[in-house]
């Protein structure tokens, strides 16, 4: 027997005892369904661009036009591509256990696949604030049928101001709800499943030492090692879309 089939086995039996469930997902989850990551999604019109210009306040002040037609474009990209085996595992996990996605990403195909509970540490692509008095814009944003390098983004049905996605930029806080609800699922759970992403960037790599701080066994699932491989209990060279399923069946297959 190898090593990670040592490591699959005591991840499966972990997971087939867990009651409480909770997820850290990144970037990863997402490229299994054929999303781009933020920093290679830059194509067509945008390839110009550097994603790390667009996303501050400061590309906001300068052209809000551009910043929204990039946005709405990078939400096309997620319209276009379906939640993967590994989203609907986790979905299917709630008949279950109880669980807590807490996710680095901003698209929605945690909730496409069927989770209830997710927790958008960096913001959502789907939903829309004031820039300038931050309430919830309440209507449907319409996405152009072309590629367009400017639009104008609907206006504040209270202040009129221009709305903005509801996404931390670079230099932004972490909302702090979904962060706090992010540790009390750290702290609380019995095993902590690291899904897609290295984890190495803060406050977000953080979560699973909570967890381990209070009791919980922490998984990893990347296919690549990373900074979080040596510090976590288990960790499975596998993608999202291998190793949950397998996951799941283990807990499905346990009547506790
Ligand atoms: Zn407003």
């Amino acid at each position: 027997m190898s090593d990670q089939d040592n490591l699959l086995d005591q991840a499966k039996d972990l997971a087939a005892r867990a009651e409480r469930v909770a997820v850290l997902s990144g970037a990863g989850i997402s490229a299994e369904s054929g999303l781009p990551t933020f920093r290679t999604s830059q194509s067509g019109l945008w390839e110009q661009f550097d994603p790390e210009t667009l996303a501050t306040p400061q590309a906001w002040e300068k052209d809000h036009q551009m910043v929204w037609a990039w946005y709405l474009w990078r939400n096309s990209l997620v319209r276009d591509v379906a939640p993967n085996e590994a989203h609907k595992a986790l979905g299917d996990w709630e008949k279950y256990a109880h669980v807590a996605v807490t996710t680095q990403n901003v698209d929605d195909l945690h909730e496409r696949g069927g989770s209830t509970a997710v927790q958008h540490v960096h913001g959502t692509l789907f939903n829309f604030i004031c820039s300038r008095c931050r309430k919830q814009y309440p209507e449907q944003v319409e996405l152009p049928t072309e590629e367009v390098l400017r639009a104008e983004p609907p206006a504040c049905p209270h202040c009129g101001s221009p709305i903005r996605p509801d996404i931390v930029w670079f230099g932004e806080q972490l909302p702090k709800e979904p962060w706090n609800n992010g540790v009390i699922a750290a702290q609380t759970c019995d095993i902590y499943l690291v899904v897609g992403t290295s984890a190495v960037v803060q406050p977000a790599a953080t979560l699973p030492r909570i967890a381990q701080q209070s009791g919980a066994k922490v998984i990893e699932i990347n296919p690549k090692r990373t900074p979080e491989s040596s510090l976590c209990d288990v960790s499975l060279r596998m993608s999202a879309t291998e190793a949950l399923p397998i996951l799941l069946e283990a807990r499905a297959a346990t009547r506790l």
